[in-house]
This record gives C-alpha cells, sequence and structure tokens, in this order.
C-alpha cells in the first residue's frame, strides 16, 4: 500500500496530536507500510511502539504486536484507546493473554473477525496457543510487530525462551511484514534476532544509541546508603530510580530512605499486584519521589522527568544497564546515572551462575566481565557504551561521565601482569584472585600460611603496594583475556592463550591505577551505625553553644519548665556541630525527636540559620543517617507492649531482660523523642502521693535529668519509682 507524506502526518496528527515524527519513525513507517520487513534499534524512549501503531491504524487488517509483559499489555492497550479519537476506539485494539476471561475473550475474538481491531497484543505463550493460531488464521493480519525483540537471544538481558517460537508459528498463521523492535542490541543480539526471526533480509534502521544528556558515573560502593541519601537531599524534589538486584534489598532500602525523610516506595515482583499498582501510581503521580525496585519495574514506564537512575547493586550486563540508565532523562533533561560497584557484589553474581549449565554460564561470565571492565575502565563510558552496541563515537572526552571529568592514571603494567603469571604457573592454576594478590602483596595469614605460601619465593615480591591493587592487576588481566576465571571451581584463575602468548612474548600494556573500590560491602549497617555521632565527645561551635544555652534558657522561663526537658546539653552540642536549619535536620541531633524538634525546635533553628548566615559558616555537608535499626526489634516491641499495657514484668520475660534494663530502654525511648504512655504501670507501681512529689520536684526543682542527684535530692524514694515518674515526665513535657 502506498501513502502519501501528507496523509501520514495527518494521521500522525489526527490519531496522536504530534505534528512531526521522531528520529527516523516516518522512515521506518513507511517502509513498513509498503510492506518491507523491518529491523529497529532505537534506545529506549525513542518512539519505537509509534512505528507499529501508527502503520497499523493504516494498514487493512489486523497487526499482532508480540510483547513480553502481561502487565504491561493493558496499559498500553489503554494507553492507546485513549490517544486514537474514534468512536469505536474500546474496539481498536485488544491484549490476549492469560489475564483474560473467557468472556472477554470472546469479546476480543468478536471484534477480531467483524475486522473492528487493528491491533492485537498478544504475549508470546498466548500467540503458541493452538486455538489463537487457528483463530489469527481466519484474520487478515496486516504486519507482525515484535517489541523488546532482545528477548529471543541469549545474548539478551532478558531471554525468554517462548520468544524463540514467534517465527515457527507466525509462519503457520500466515505470512505478513515482520517489524522487530529493540532498545539494547549489540551486534551478536543483533545477528541473534535476525537469523532467529528469518528476517536477514530486513531493512535495518539503527538510530544513533547515544544519550547526550546522560551523565555516567561508577562510585565505590562502601558507603553507598549514606551517599545515595546524600545525594538525594541534594536533588530535593526531583524523581529518580534506585535498582537493587534483590527483593529484600529494595525492602531494606525503601525503609531506609523514609526514616530519612525521602518519599521512596518498594517495587519488586514479590508484591501484590495491587501494592506494585499502587507505588507506581505513587512514583508516576509524584506523591512519592523515588521509586526503589528490581529490574521488575521499569519496562514501559514512560515517566519523561526521572532525573536519576541508581544502581545500588552492579547490573547483571551492560545492555541490563543500558536499558535502565535509560529511563532517566527521557525529555532531553538533566539525566544521572550512577552505579555503586565493588567486588563482592561481582562474586555474588557469580555465584548465582554456580550450577547452571555451562553454555549459559559462559554467556553470564562474559556479560559480567564486559561490566567489570566498564566499571574499572578509565575510558570515556560514553564511548565505551556506543562501542558495546556497535556504534562509534568520535570523541575521546564526552565531558559527560566521570572518566572524562575526572581522569584516572595509567601505568604499563607489563611486569606487574608477569608476575601474576608466574604466581599462577607455579601454583598450577590453582588459586583464587585474593589468594594471589595475598601473596604478591606479601601479606600474612593464616590461609597463606596453611600453604606454605609465605615462603614461595615470589610471596612479597610486590609488597609495595597492597593486596587490593594486585586483585586489580589480575581484574584487569581478566578483561583483557589474557587471564580466565573458573567459576564452578570457585573461581580459580588460569592463564589463557593469549595469556600464554604475553607471557612467553611480553609487551606494554596499559593498565588503570586503581580509584580504590573496596573488596567488601555497605551490607552490614554497620558503616552507618558505627559511625561517631557528633556530640559523642566532641565539642563544637563554643560561641553558637553559648547562644544555644542562651536560647534555652529563656524558653524555660517563658514555657516554666526546666531547661534540660527542653533540649539536653549533648543535643545542644550537637546542634553547634552540625548547624542545623531546618526542623528536619535538627531531628537528626541526639536525643531530638520529632515531637521535641516540633514543639521546641522553632527558635533554635531560627538563631541557628542566622548565626550561619551572618558569620559564613560552611554547613557540614556530610548528612547524618538515621538508621532503620535506630529503633531496634527490641524499643519497637517495647513501644507496642506499653501501648496495649503490658505489665513490664511480663515484656522482660519477653525479651529476657531484668527490669533495669527495660528501663534503661524506655529512658532511651523518650529521651529521643518518643512519647509513650505508662500510666497503666505506673498505679501499680507507684504510691500516688509519692508520685506527685516527684513529679513536681522535676517540674519545678531539679537542675538536670540526672537520677543520682535526684535520689539525692529526694531523699528516701525507690529508685525504681523515681525513674518510673521520670520517665512519665519527660514524656509528656518533653515530647
Ligand atoms: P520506546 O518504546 O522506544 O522506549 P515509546 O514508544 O514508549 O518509546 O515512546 C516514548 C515517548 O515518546 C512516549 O511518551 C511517546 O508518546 C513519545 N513519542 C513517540 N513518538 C513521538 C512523536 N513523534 N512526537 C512526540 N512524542 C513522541
Ligand atoms: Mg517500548
Amino acid at each position: 500500500m502506498a501513502i502519501t507524506r501528507e496523509e501520514l502526518h495527518a494521521k500522525l496528527k489526527t490519531f496522536f496530536g504530534f505534528d512531526s515524527f521522531k528520529g527516523n519513525q516516518e522512515e521506518i513507517i513507511t517502509h513498513l507500510i509498503g510492506g518491507g520487513d523491518a529491523f529497529v534499534l532505537m534506545p529506549t524512549g525513542g518512539g519505537k511502539s509509534l512505528c507499529y501503531q501508527l502503520p497499523a491504524l493504516c494498514l487493512p487488517g489486523c497487526a499482532i504486536v508480540i510483547s513480553p509483559l502481561i502487565a504491561l499489555m493493558k496499559n498500553q492497550v489503554d494507553a492507546l484507546r485513549e490517544f486514537v479519537h474514534t468512536e469505536d476506539s474500546a474496539h481498536i485494539a485488544h491484549f490476549l493473554n492469560s489475564s483474560l476471561s473467557k468472556t472477554q475473550i470472546q469479546q476480543v475474538r468478536a471484534d477480531l473477525t467483524a475486522g473492528r481491531t487493528k491491533l492485537l497484543y498478544v504475549a508470546p505463550e498466548s500467540l503458541t496457543k493452538e486455538e489463537n493460531v487457528a483463530m489469527l488464521k481466519t484474520i487478515k493480519i496486516s504486519f507482525y510487530a515484535i517489541d523488546e525483540a532482545h528477548c529471543i537471544s541469549e545474548w539478551g538481558h532478558d531471554f525468554r525462551p517462548e520468544y524463540r517460537r514467534i517465527n515457527e508459528t507466525v509462519s503457520q498463521i500466515g505470512k505478513a511484514p515482520i517489524i522487530a523492535l529493540t532498545a539494547t542490541a549489540t551486534p551478536k543480539v543483533q545477528s541473534d534476532i535476525q537469523k532467529n526471526l528469518g528476517m536477514t533480509g530486513a531493512r535495518v534502521f539503527k538510530s544513533s544509541f547515544n544519550r547526550p544528556n546522560l551523565y555516567y558515573e561508577i562510585r565505590d560502593k562502601s558507603d553507598a546508603k549514606r551517599e545515595i541519601i546524600k545525594f538525594i537531599k541534594e536533588n530535593k524534589g526531583k524523581s529518580g530510580i534506585i535498582y537493587c538486584l534483590s527483593r529484600k534489598k529494595v525492602e531494606e532500602l525503601a525503609e531506609l530512605l523514609n526514616v530519612n525523610g525521602i518519599k521512596a516506595r518498594p517495587y519488586h515482583a514479590g508484591l501484590d499486584a495491587a501494592t506494585r499498582a499502587a507505588n507506581q501510581d505513587d512514583f508516576l503521580m509524584e506523591r512519592a519521589d523515588v521509586i526503589v525496585a528490581t529490574i521488575a519495574f521499569g519496562m514501559g514506564i514512560d515517566k519523561p522527568d526521572v532525573r536519576f537512575v541508581i544502581h545500588y547493586d552492579v547490573p547483571k550486563s551492560l545492555e541490563g544497564y543500558y536499558q535502565e540508565t535509560g529511563r532517566a532523562g527521557r525529555d532531553g533533561g538533566e539525566g544521572k546515572c550512577i552505579t555503586f560497584y565493588n567486588h563482592k557484589d561481582i562474586q555474588k553474581l557469580e555465584k548465582f551462575m554456580q550450577g547452571k549449565p555451562i553454555s549459559e554460564q559462559e554467556i553470564g561470565k562474559q556479560l559480567l566481565l564486559d561490566v567489570v571492565s566498564y566499571a574499572e575502565s578509565n575510558q570515556c563510558r560514553r564511548k565505551i557504551l556506543l562501542n558495546y552496541f556497535g556504534e562509534d563515537y568520535p570523541q575521546d572526552n564526552c565531558g559527560c561521565c566521570d572518566n572524562c571529568i575526572h581522569p584516572k592514571e595509567q601505568f604499563d603494567g607489563q611486569r606487574q601482569m608477569l608476575y601474576v603469571m608466574e604466581l599462577i604457573l607455579s601454583l598450577k592454576e590453582n588459586f583464587k584472585t585474593e589468594h594471589l594478590a595475598d601473596v604478591l602483596a606479601g601479606v600474612s595469614n593464616s590461609l597463606i600460611k596453611s600453604y606454605n605460601h609465605h615462603k614461595h619465593p615470589l610471596f612479597g615480591v610486590g609488597k609495595d603496594r597492597d593486596t587490593r591493587f594486585w586483585a586489580a592487576v589480575i581484574r584487569q588481566g581478566l578483561v583483557l583475556h589474557l587471564l580466565d576465571k573458573d567459576i564452578d571451581k570457585y573461581g580459580l584463575i588460569t592463564i589463557t592463550d593469549k595469556g600464554m602468548d604475553f607471557y612467553k612474548k611480553p609487551y606494554p600494556i596499559m593498565l588503570t591505577e586503581q580509584r580504590s573500590f573496596t573488596e567488601c560491602d555497605d551490607d552490614d549497617d554497620e558503616s552507618i551505625v558505627t559511625r561517631p555521632k557528633p556530640g559523642a565527645g566532641g565539642s563544637g561551635d563554643p560561641i553558637l553553644l553559648a547562644i544555644l544555652k542562651q536560647v534555652r534558657s529563656d524558653l524555660s522561663r517563658k514555657l516554666n519548665l526546666p531547661p534540660w526537658v527542653i533540649f539536653s546539653d549533648p543535643s545542644l552540642e550537637d546542634m553547634a556541630i552540625l548547624y542545623p536549619v531546618t526542623l528536619e535536620e535538627l531531628h537528626h541531633c541526639q536525643g531530638v525527636g520529632e515531637g521535641k524538634a516540633r514543639k521546641f525546635g522553632g527558635e533554635f533553628i531560627k538563631v541557628i540559620s542566622r548565626y550561619v548566615e551572618e558569620n559564613d559558616i560552611l554547613r557540614p555537608d556530610d548528612i547524618m543517617v538515621r538508621n532503620v535499626a535506630n529503633k531496634s526489634g527490641v524499643k519497637i516491641f517495647i513501644i507496642q507492649s506499653i501501648d496495649r499495657k503490658m505489665p513490664f514484668e511480663d515484656i522482660c520475660r519477653a525479651k529476657d531482660m531484668d527490669m533495669n534494663e527495660l528501663l534503661d530502654e524506655i529512658e532511651s525511648i523518650v529521651n529521643s523523642g518518643t512519647r509513650i504512655n505508662i500510666d497503666y504501670y505506673i498505679h501499680r507501681a507507684v504510691d500516688m502521693d509519692d508520685m506527685e512529689d516527684i513529679y513536681t520536684y522535676f517540674k519545678e526543682e531539679a537542675h538536670s535529668d540526672s537520677l543520682d542527684e535526684a535520689m539525692r535530692d529526694l531523699g528516701d524514694y525507690d529508685e525504681m519509682e523515681v525513674r518510673l515518674v521520670r520517665i512519665k515526665f519527660i514524656s509528656e513535657i518533653g515530647n
């Protein structure tokens, strides 16, 4: 069928409301309408859908759109019906998958047979069903569109075996032009797809994969959580996606962000459909700024103003990475792509591969090696990525990735690589990276000693550098294919043929001075917990401290409350270190709960802001991270039990602690600003008159919250009674 340029533009406008085509959409569409096969390589957000949607509306018959995600089909069909303003838009597009009821299927069939439907979305497993094949045989097919076509290839990052049967089914149903579309084709995947679909003669439409507005950065993953919180706080109000590999991590990180005042929602396949949809909606409607997700999130998500994509865990392949980072800055605006990387994560991913078929392992290993090589490279990241997709990027410096902005040093590593190889050979290729690196660096530990390797002639030949350096040399040897790693055999390092050639006839090899990527992980939340809190002995700005004490004493007189009830000394000291200027920041100071911040904080932050401004003070940019574990399980249990008026003795028994320990915990709860009501227990444990005396003492006489002082001043009261009333007092007055 032929269609004029004017007609096509008119249809674009009437059906979709767009004034012009994007990139090479028009060429692709004209080609398809003309009856040719098309293979479309276009980055995420490029506008692939339109390449089959518009022709489907122009051509006689119905187009079959094969798409992998059942969940997205409904969205796409709804969006299309929304777009296409015709009287029978309800019939114009349908989807066929396992989620439909019998009646719904009948409706779809009726529309198809009546020729009312122009686009039918099908999941590959529904397409191959016999009854569907039989039905589709009876209608006129305009063409087949295979979206996310990389799912066909084992080398793609999202291989789906069902995709392999598409070709066979299509020939059963009947011949029609084919358009295959993908955003993630390396040359290898590309050839796989074409061969598999029998469309090697198709015209290939390849757009540039360069996304000039995206900024790429790889960071060492040693303090990732803190850095993420800091980054998000510096980018307040912007939308972003954080990818994690496991559901558990998604949950944890989302919670941590929320505890730190960031509106984040989790998204992963383990959540029920309603929660998932609600969380996704919150993100799209900007009720939440951040979505923390597994890679299950994002396919087909079309939010144009995602400003950052963070990979908390290293992705499994560069294709996945490119697809996911591609969701940033679709509107052409800012898009920061930050990946946290360490070797432990790579090892974890390698472990997942153990026991899988060798061919799959080989593929997975190579894909991962490409990631390692990308992460550790000192080259322009844009250049590496584009090269990976078979595209040449002519410049050497893109000016928009960490390597171009902060170049890393290089050195000739010939000698170092030879040491490594000599050691590998002398140890008969029987050891792993860390062990080899330890021997070269001359690190003697029990493992080394158990092999007597501290007496090895090469022990310590490279002791001018540490284990990390040597491990990096080995990793770069892997990337250069001089070395190989046997994943099934615990990652033993061997030498490849290419490596043997180098060993026999060495030549210069440029290695990168590592920006230190840690071997470990920040999973262990200790990195947050153990960081010394300001104020833990530290002293702050003495002038500010004096001012704050004055503010406190004024306030104390005004409110007729003892100063220490308002803010304790350690709280004020923290303020004199952290210079908080918002209630939110104030909340990060020791002993300042939300309640206290709200109740008494206003005056303090006002004074601090003025002080900061007048004295040109650079506030510490290191953001205090509130840990989820702050309210440890025990504390939460105690708070809940007290809410349920559980006798203290029972709480002690349940948590295996004595009364003193319980009171310590409760004091720490109220001191950090949480309000609890323990009257039910005080009524049982303390005489009412005593209670009032002690309460009045704290309210009117006490000079501090010191228990010792109170015991001394009050004379002969039981310590437990005093403590209980003091808790009541702090909770009621302070919080
Ligand atoms: P892809 O599948 O390639 O990732 P989509 O088909 O989802 O991309 O399209 C991305 C966005 O671009 C969508 O919001 C779509 O409406 C928009 N778009 C597509 N074609 C055009 C066009 N010609 N003019 C304006 N916007 C377009
Ligand atoms: Mg798409």
